[in-house]
């Protein structure tokens, strides 16, 4: 006998129908003698919809109202999966996050999960009941509800397993798993069995979107062993693992992508201590996050030149600021490029085998992709290309790595 928890995402219960389909799959898994507890986000577009109900009424919503809106869409999920699952005679109890308090720190819109008191739970699921819970909310010390953040349930769900101490965390969604690439991107892409919590770390970091990046930080943290599999076909979908096992591990698990990306760069900056805080720190003053940062080493000993990325949307804003900070300290010029992409390699394998960046930059070149960036840490490697290529790019990659094979 097992304790599960099993998230299921908007499409999973976009629909009457839909919601009857996941009840019979958490009764089927409990008749199996396992243990329930079921985290949902809310149906498929309500979350949207919440949002643009309060952008309606004002532009920009106080972050607490919009927490207070938003938590209804989980709640109207979760009692309707109750009554689905009652209605074919598995008896279960739904709860908002406070109920079963997902404490919260403050930070409405964004909040981060700071502890949960799985007592409630237990005791239901020790009366026989499935424990159905409301993702991506949350409530904060002085009881005012918060939210996660878009795709936040991903998290409770992953929370929830770890303060429950479950033997699995099972996130259902629209795919069947994690795939080498997008398979839109890349018809060939194959769905790995398996992969390691620092790989899946880099994928969801580096632009794949199948899970929230704070839920698997959350699960490296506490050690949760995390599924991703599809309500809408059987399947065991990937496991992500915590052991690597050297033997079959292939050299390169996966190819992310990134569409949101903007490049930044200062012209003939004096080559001086100081210079590159002076330049990062109105960005980040401004609460832009910076991604990749290069800076050339002097041609002549007095100048160099310094290039950054940005999110696409904070793209003009940085130009605003580097262009007046850049005046200050007498830089040549400043110029940027919103039309980039970044492409990543990743792979523990990477460790122990040489020469993947030259292959890589190889298969590149043969399809006469210019490089405009590159940054490596252990596990992968990234370049940054023009837009135009990234359909080019990521299929050259695929198929220099031989990613369609399986291990
Ligand atoms: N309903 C929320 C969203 O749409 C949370 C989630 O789906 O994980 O972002
Ligand atoms: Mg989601």
């Amino acid at each position: 006998m097992a304790l599960i928890v099993q998230k299921y995402g908007g499409t999973s219960v976009g629909s009457v129908e839909r919601i009857a389909a996941v009840a019979q799959r958490v009764k089927d898994w409990r008749d199996r003698g396992n243990d329930l507890v079921v985290v949902v986000s809310a149906m498929s577009g309500e979350t949207d919809r919440l949002i643009g109900l309060a952008k309606a009424i004002q532009p920009r919503p106080s972050p607490r109202e919009l927490d207070v809106l938003l938590a209804t869409g989980e709640q109207v999920t979760i009692a309707l999966l109750s009554m689905a699952l009652e209605h074919i005679g598995c008896p279960a109890r739904s709860y908002t996050g406070g109920q079963v308090h997902i404490l919260t720190d403050s930070a409405h819109n964004k909040a981060r999960i700071r502890d949960i008191d799985g007592a409630r739970m237990r005791a239901d699921l020790e009366a026989g009941r499935v424990v159905v819970v409301a993702g991506f909310q949350g409530v904060d010390e002085h009881g005012n509800i918060t939210t996660l953040g878009r795709g936040g349930s991903d998290t409770s769900a992953v929370a929830v397993a770890a303060a429950l101490k479950a033997d699995e965390c099972q996130i259902y969604t629209d795919v069947d798993g994690v795939y080498t690439t997008d398979p839109r991107i890349e018809p060939r892409a194959r769905k790995l069995d398996r992969i390691t919590f620092e790989e899946m770390l880099e994928m969801a970091s580096l632009g794949s979107k199948v899970l929230q990046i704070r839920s698997v930080e959350f699960a490296g943290k506490y050690k949760v062993p995390l599924r991703v599999l599809s309500s809408f076909q059987e399947g065991a979908g990937t496991l992500i693992t915590f052991e690597e096992e050297s033997v079959e591990q292939a050299v390169i698990s996966g190819i992310a992508f990134n569409r949101d990306e903007a490049k930044l760069t200062a012209l003939g900056v004096p080559d001086q201590p100081g210079v590159a805080q002076k330049i990062l720190g109105p960005i980040s003053d401004a609460n832009i996050e910076v991604d990749m940062i290069i800076q050339n080493i002097a041609a002549d000993e007095a100048t160099t030149d310094f290039t950054f990325t940005v999110h696409r949307n904070d793209y003009a804003r940085a130009l605003e600021i580097l262009r007046g900070t850049c005046d200050g300290l007498g830089a040549r010029q400043v110029t940027g490029d919103d039309r980039i992409v970044k492409i990543s390699l990743v792979g523990v394998g990477m460790r122990s085998h040489a020469g993947i960046a030259a292959k890589m930059f190889g298969a590149l070149a043969r399809e006469g992709i210019n490089i405009r960036m590159i940054s490596t840490s252990e596990i992968k490697i990234s370049v940054v290309v023009d837009e135009k290529y990234l359909e080019l790019g990521v299929r050259a990659l695929h198929d220099a790595f031989e990613l369609d094979q399986a291990r």
